[in-house]
């Protein structure tokens, strides 16, 4: 086992990893900006190292600097968490060679599911079910009136290197695809770097579920169910829970080996979530995340089991602790996301803050970097804290979620707490009867500005 592990991030993530190595007996070592010099992570770990100013690009995305940082601190592995480097191959290899251990897969893993035409050959090889599209990338807008014609309208353009839910325009009939593909093109350019688009059927009502698997690297692979992500706001995850409202036993199990068989078959390594869209009973995969994901919670809750525990056991060659058969689903979690954000249009807040309280009680669980009297600077990410409770069914635990939210205090800056309030309140979101496209719809009807 490792004696000591570098936390290549921030924030609440970089706490999270803190806490999973202090009940390892592993030592942990903080990387932070000159901005972040008052960050929790920073006060948490054993040590830390300044890596240099607050643009991301100079710290957390420097690969010299925390190569330097872990020389300098005698750290043997490092943890990406989410985001930053978490899913960058050149970095995984350049740790390689500087003979530091990664905790997360493979180089080759990263790059097979990493842009999204890859992935998706990838997905199809390994007898994942797909959105039917194009075949690759399309090249001009021909091809692209070709491809409408060919798989039907609606479409959606993706950006090959796109992310985060930038690069991604639809087209509803041929007359918008001219404006859609060059859209969809430029904002892959501007953003990644990257012109390359591709073209899928777009689903009118399906739900986001994404499926947790986990390998050891030597040809093992189980999954832990499903999350279920589809209340989101302009492609991003605002409130996740697991189990899916509307995914039957049956169904878990039969995606869930599909999967697991899938990474098994590549040798995969850690945490992954293979992310599907569900319409009418039928799974299309859309991507596949190589790391930890923000609402890895969830899963954590129903299944009692330590995710971050488990990366840091596998990366140092020890095996799964558990199998298939010990992964038992109990009860159900709701996850909500904290953004430092103004409503109604979500526009950044960052800010001090002049009280904290985090709620506590059965089931309750909030995972943040705050504390009374910290300034979140305006660099980063703008989540602050999530809030994920279990209970034994779900109408327990919407009730728990509830009242744990009446019992957060964020008061400083303005953040998301007001919508969850209001959301638990709406029959869709207490039934379970939402799909991708329900938030988008309550947010222009109840909070346009
Ligand atoms: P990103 O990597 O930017 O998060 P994804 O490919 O994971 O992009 O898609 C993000 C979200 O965009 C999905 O959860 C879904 O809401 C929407 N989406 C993506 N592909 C489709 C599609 N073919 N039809 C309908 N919605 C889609």
């Amino acid at each position: 086992m490792f004696d000591k592990i570098l936390i290549a991030n921030r924030g609440e993530i970089a706490l999270r990893v803190v806490r999973a190595c202090r009940e390892m007996g592993i030592k942990s070592v903080a990387v932070h900006s000159t901005a972040d010099s008052d960050a929790m992570h920073v006060r948490m770990a054993d040590e830390a190292v300044c890596i240099g100013p607050p643009s991301s690009a100079q710290s957390y995305l420097s690969f010299a600097a925390i190569i330097s940082a872990c020389e300098i601190t005698g750290a043997q592995a490092i943890h990406p968490g989410y985001g930053f480097l978490s899913e960058n191959a050149a970095f995984v290899q350049a740790l390689e060679d500087h003979g530091i251990s990664f905790i997360g897969p493979t180089a080759e893993h990263i790059r097979i599911m990493g842009d999204k035409i890859t992935a998706k050959e990838t997905a199809e090889k390994l007898g994942i079910p797909v959105v039917p599209g194009s075949d690759g990338g399309v090249k001009d807008i021909a091809d692209a009136k070709r491809v409408g014609k060919e798989i039907g309208y609606p479409v959606i353009i993706k950006a090959t290197a796109g992310g985060g839910g930038r690069g991604m325009k639809v087209a509803r009939n041929e007359a918008e695809m001219e404006t859609a593909f060059s859209t969809a093109r430029s904002e892959g350019k501007a953003a990644f770097g990257n012109d390359e688009v591709y073209i899928e059927k777009y689903l009118t009502t399906p739900r986001h579920i994404e499926i947790q698997v986990f390998g050891d690297g030597k040809g093992n692979a189980v999954h832990l169910g499903e999350r279920d992500c589809s209340l989101q706001r302009r492609h991003q995850k605002v409130f996740e829970e697991a189990p899916g409202p509307c995914i039957t036993e049956e169904e878990r199990q039969k995606i869930g080996k599909i999967c697991a068989d899938a990474v098994a078959k590549i040798n995969y390594i850690g945490a992954g979530t293979v992310e599907f869209l569900y319409e009418n009973g039928e799974f299309y995969f859309i991507e596949m995340n190589t790391r930890l994901q923000v609402e890895h919670p969830v899963t954590e809750g129903v299944f009692g089991q330590d995710l971050v525990r488990e990366q840091i056991r596998v990366a140092a060659g020890l095996p799964m602790s558990f199998t298939q058969d010990d992964l038992v689903l109990s009860g159900h979690a709701i996850e909500v996301r904290i953004n430092a954000e103004r409503l109604p249009n979500f526009s950044p807040c960052p800010g001090k803050i002049t009280q904290y309280h985090a709620p506590g009680g059965l089931g309750v669980r909030m995972d943040s970097a705050l504390y009374d009297g910290y300034s979140i600077p305006p660099y980063y990410d703008s989540l602050i804290g999530k809030l994920i409770v279990h209970g034994r069914d779900r109408p327990e635990a919407l009730a728990r979620l509830k009242r744990a939210l009446g019992e957060l205090i964020v008061d400083g800056i303005d953040s998301t707490i007001p919508l969850f309030h209001a959301l638990l309140e709406e029959e869709a979101v207490q039934t379970g009867e939402y799909n991708i496209h329900w938030l988008e719809h309550w947010l222009e009807q109840n909070l346009s500005a």
